[in-house]
């Protein structure tokens, strides 16, 4: 099939072609042991674990559970993080980087004990996991990376050439790693929390934290309060941010994926590649055929190209390596990537000991919201967790943070600046169906867009977690703050935080 026929015209990740529960809104105040928020991997491994200890707990999801990026993502569940273990050697020693190899396979083999105990079909499969390099450069970090994983005991070793038509210098493999469907395998969790006391509710979005030491209170923005011992922010970007100051430590990174059919057999194995621009393979099984995930294209959220222009070129590359029979499926996320690329797991700073936070996976939480969910049940329980004091978000190492800490501080001053400064003023007017764009509305930057029926939304751009000016993303059709990611709809409204509040819409006609 050639580029461009078929695309589907709204964005769908194939995981959320399912049938998922649903559940009412709080419309009462509550008093629970723990309250969590965020319904993705790791509110819903938090809550199945809690409530199974005995642990009277509350989940509550500001949309629809599991539709955050746990339900758009590729969902390959293994401890090889791109490139990553000579770094942690460097950065924390050989002992915590083995711990945190040792940490995400304990979660690869969860999810297989779990899946076993209560009989989930979630296309849970063992699979190798290689990291490929097309340039001689990333070789040469590929032989530095294999030597790491011998220090640590990590199996694996360099092969020169992939099963596919990809002009690969050489590829690290590391073995026993796996894949899975996680909204089938997290739709059995949610269930096995509800029955064993878990209240869950959907629609109900936390606003604000009443901070008191020993009882934190909730606040809705409906105005409920949600007494407890332990909050648990499971909700991707840490909803209440103010002494953790996570809006300094992280930036948003946003990827695309498409799923297609080939007509050809799949030869097994998931794949990424270590150059630009990024590229990611696995296949998951689909009415007796295999879907091909294609992803990649990662960039900072709010600073991609014409969003659809990434898209086009995950189709090209598909259409090139593998020959696309069906294209079914698109969607795009975005994940959070923390100063030293360690995320932050436990208590939100070392006096907020009741408020505890999981944050900043760096497109890894499938194994990272597991291992949250069993270091925040342990925190919670007071036993002993050999991983606390690696995820903690009170650590504190110079190399390489102070580096990371200003350059990505100085992007996000460019962009508050450049974002009021540098457009080129359009008029509402001018917006044809389907466009939008950046406008001058009653002197001001604003943002402008028709949908294709022709009505007009023109809403303030100026985004309402600290003020950067949002960007349009056309793929999306949403507007996209380049600084921390909060991403807002056609009318304004919240679609992910950190902002809670809604951008002002200024004209609907
Ligand atoms: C394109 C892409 C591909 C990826 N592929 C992989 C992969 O192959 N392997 C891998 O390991 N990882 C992968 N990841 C990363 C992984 O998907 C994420 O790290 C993980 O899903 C994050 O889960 P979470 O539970 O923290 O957040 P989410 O799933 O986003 O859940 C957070 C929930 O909190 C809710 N919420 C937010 N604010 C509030 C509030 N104030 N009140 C109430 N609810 C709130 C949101 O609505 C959301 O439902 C990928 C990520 C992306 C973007």
């Amino acid at each position: 099939m050639s580029t461009n026929e078929g695309i589907p015209q709204f964005p769908k990740p194939y995981w959320r072609d399912l049938d998922l529960p649903s559940f009412d809104k709080l419309d009462n105040d509550l008093s629970v042991d723990v309250a969590i928020v965020g319904a993705g991997i790791t509110g819903i491994t938090a809550a199945y674990l809690l409530t199974k200890e005995g642990v009277k707990t509350a989940l509550i999801e500001a949309g629809s559970v599991l539709n955050g990026t746990t339900g758009h993502t590729t969902a390959k569940l293994t401890a090889q993080h791109d490139i990553i273990y000579d770094e942690l050697i460097g950065h924390f020693g050989e002992e915590k980087a083995k711990l945190y190899y040792e940490s995400h396979m304990e979660a690869v083999s969860f999810v297989e004990a779990a899946a076993l105990e209560h009989q989930i079909d979630c296309d849970f499969s063992k699979q190798d996991a290689y990291v490929y390099a097309t340039t001689e450069q990333t070789l040469g970090s590929l032989q530095t990376e294999l030597d790491a994983y011998q220090r640590l005991g990590i199996s694996g070793e360099l092969t020169d050439a992939i099963p596919f038509d990809i002009p690969v210098k050489g590829a690290l493999v590391m073995h026993e790693q796996a894949q899975y469907h996680p909204l089938k395998f997290l739709r059995a969790l949610l269930e096995e929390a509800v029955k064993t006391g878990c209240s869950v509710y959907e629609n109900t979005t936390a606003a604000d934290i009443e901070d008191d030491e020993s009882n934190p209170k909730i606040i809705t923005k409906s105005g409920h309060k949600i007494t407890c011992q332990h909050v648990i922010m499971a909700s991707h970007w840490p909803f209440y941010d103010k002494p953790g100051l996570f809006f300094a430590r992280m930036y948003a990174d946003r990827s695309y994926a498409i799923g297609i059919t080939t007509g050809k057999d799949y030869p097994g194995g998931m794949y990424i590649s270590a150059d630009s621009p990024s590229r990611s393979i696995r296949s998951t099984p689909i009415n007796g055929k295999n879907l091909l995930i294609i992803g990649g294209e990662g960039h900072k959220t709010g600073q991609g190209i014409d969003t659809m222009k990434h898209f086009e070129a995950l189709e090209k590359f598909a259409e090139e390596v593998f020959g696309i029979k069906e294209y079914l499926y698109r969607w795009s996320a975005q994940d959070l990537v923390t100063l030293d690329r360690v995320p932050y797991i436990g208590p939100l700073t070392k006096e907020r000991k009741n408020i505890l936070v999981a944050t900043g996976f760096k497109k890894w939480g499938m194994t990272t919201g597991i291992l949250a969910g069993h270091l925040l049940r342990d925190y919670v329980a007071g036993k002993d967790n050999r991983y606390m004091e690696l995820y903690s978000p009170s650590r504190f190492q110079m190399d390489p943070d102070v580096w990371s800490a200003i350059t990505t501080n100085l992007d996000v001053a460019k962009h508050l600046i450049n974002g009021k400064l540098e457009f080129v003023p359009r008029e509402p007017e001018e917006l044809l169906a389907g466009e939008g764009s950046a406008v001058m509305f009653n002197g001001k930057r604003a943002g402008g867009y028709r949908d294709e029926n022709g009505k007009l939304y023109v809403v303030d751009t100026t985004c309402t977690h600290l003020g950067c000016e949002c960007e349009w993303n056309h793929g999306e059709k949403t507007w996209d703050c380049p600084c921390h990611g909060s991403r807002y709809d056609i009318n304004g409204e919240v679609i992910e935080g950190p902002a809670v509040k809604p951008l002002t819409l200024l004209k609907e006609e």
